[in-house]
């Protein structure tokens, strides 16, 4: 309505907030009582606003956010460029609410094939822009004020305001870690739920538990025997599951990424979510997805048509492609999913002996492309601030990225408030990167370490 005012009414508009007590009549009408909902109260801060600002003033070298810096597969590319010649002009105009029929039908096939299951395109997969809206579309569907959500310590950031922003509590529940003997490097599988804690976090009030295997930022790639251990507790309280699998095909040494919907009675409870961001390199594009029964799918497609509509229909398309080139490549050698985890292994292992070299220790990723490496070699640079309210690992990667133009995440991002000082002592890189990058990175740390060698 103000919008449309002309300038006298405008001034009216404003004149009479002002006498009826609002609380600044200077250029703008304003309200004297809290414009923001309840949902954003303690939610404002965001690690990745924060974090990727300062990689961009500050990194030479960015190992911070997770995102590839090499290209996309040639197959993706070329299945871009014919989405955009011209002939499918049909592509820039919208397409089916839940998901543009050629994808949800390959992934209702690749995935059918995977949980060893029928599923029906139009129920069984919806399409979301990223597997970030598919988590907030899978909060506001299940959780209601009073529902508890089991989160799983160290956690991708956004579900502890995404459960709060739907009303919800949520229950944490920490993934220990245990040194391993003689001296070896700690891997992420080192990192486990302790399962008598695990079961005493669920309650009457449990909704649902979020899963993320493999896990970021750890790596880990939960074993089917603690998969088990998940599943029976949700059959036993009758709990969903949220199960975010977006780096599902990025498991490394011969590992197994076991899907948890295809356990035992897990999959009338499951919604699985997925990312073509992190299945084919493009984490720009933002296409995500939801596989499940449509008991649940059909409450999720509510909050969607009722918020988002739809996900960019040549994003769709070209994703669409790529995944119909795998489906018919499955498991061979020339497969996307069997070469990249191989190439994404030797990153890793470039990037764990970097570390190594310098003396931040490493915990080697069983999947994804993240690594945590301990910095307690490094605390005499950045002193200790005590009674500082931010974690030290905070200010330990801010100077990093200043001083040293290395871009990393503190650990202590993916922990609850009270936890943040809990591992206060790691920082997260992302070894999704390019030789040249990580060479990069090498450099930096090595000149860092004989600084501070050399009297
Ligand atoms: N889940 C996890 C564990 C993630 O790391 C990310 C980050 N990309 C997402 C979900 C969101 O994925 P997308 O980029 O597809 O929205
Ligand atoms: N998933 C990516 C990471 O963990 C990006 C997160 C984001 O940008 N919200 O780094």
């Amino acid at each position: 309505m103000l919008r449309r005012a002309g300038p006298s009414l405008r001034h009216f508009l404003l004149e009479r907030n002002c006498s009826a007590g609002y609380s600044s009549c200077s250029s703008e009408a304003k309200m004297s009582r809290p414009v923001q909902a309840r949902r954003l109260e303690g939610v404002d801060k965001n690690i990745w606003v924060e974090f990727v600002k300062l990689a961009a003033t500050y990194s030479t070298v960015n190992l911070g956010q997770g995102f590839p810096d090499f290209p996309p597969p040639d197959f993706l590319k070329e299945e871009f460029t014919r989405a955009f010649s011209g002939e499918k002009h049909m592509l820039h105009q919208y397409t089916r609410a839940f998901g543009h029929p050629p994808l949800v039908k390959i992934l209702a096939q690749l995935f059918g094939k995977l949980l060893g299951r029928d599923l029906d395109p139009m129920t069984n997969v919806m399409v979301t822009v990223g597997a970030y809206q598919a988590l907030f579309c899978c909060f506001q569907a299940f959780v209601d004020e009073g529902d508890e959500v089991i989160i799983i310590e160290p956690f991708f950031d956004c579900y502890e305001p995404m459960v709060k922003m739907a009303g919800g509590t949520p229950v944490f529940i920490p993934l220990r870690p245990k040194a391993p003997k003689d001296g070896k490097l700690m891997s992420s599988a080192d990192w486990k739920l302790d399962p008598a804690e695990l079961a005493s976090k669920f309650s009457e009030r449990t909704k649902a538990i979020v899963l993320n295997s493999p896990n970021n930022p750890l790596g880990k790639v939960f074993s089917r025997e603690e998969l088990e251990l998940i599943a029976d507790l949700c059959v036993k309280h009758d709990v969903l599951c949220i199960s975010d699998e977006v780096y599902e095909w990025l498991v490394y040494d011969g590992k197994e990424h076991v899907r948890i919907a295809s356990l035992r009675g897990m999959w009338d409870r499951t919604v699985s979510i997925g990312s073509a961001g992190k299945t084919f390199s493009v984490t720009g594009w933002k296409v995500g997805w939801t596989v499940g029964p449509n008991r649940l799918l059909q409450h999720i497609r509510t909050v969607h048509q009722n918020s988002v509509y739809h996900c960019a229909t040549a994003a769709q398309e070209v994703v669409a492609q790529g995944f119909q080139r795998e489906f018919e490549h499955y498991g061979k050698p020339d497969s996307y999913f069997v070469q990249m985890p191989k190439e994404m292994q030797q990153k890793r292992d470039q990037l764990v002996q970097s570390l190594v070299a310098v003396g931040m220790k490493p915990i080697v990723p069983e999947g994804t492309y993240f690594l945590v490496a301990d910095i307690s070699e490094f605390k005499s640079d950045v002193p200790d601030v005590p009674n500082s309210d931010e974690p030290y690992d905070s200010r330990f990667a801010k100077w990093m990225v200043k001083n040293k133009g290395l871009a990393a995440i503190p650990l202590s991002a993916f922990y609850c408030g009270p936890h943040k000082n809990n591992y206060n002592s790691f920082i997260r890189f992302c070894f999704a990167k390019e030789e040249a990058t990580l060479k990069a990175a090498d450099d930096i740390l090595q000149k860092w370490k004989l600084e501070k060698t050399t009297p």
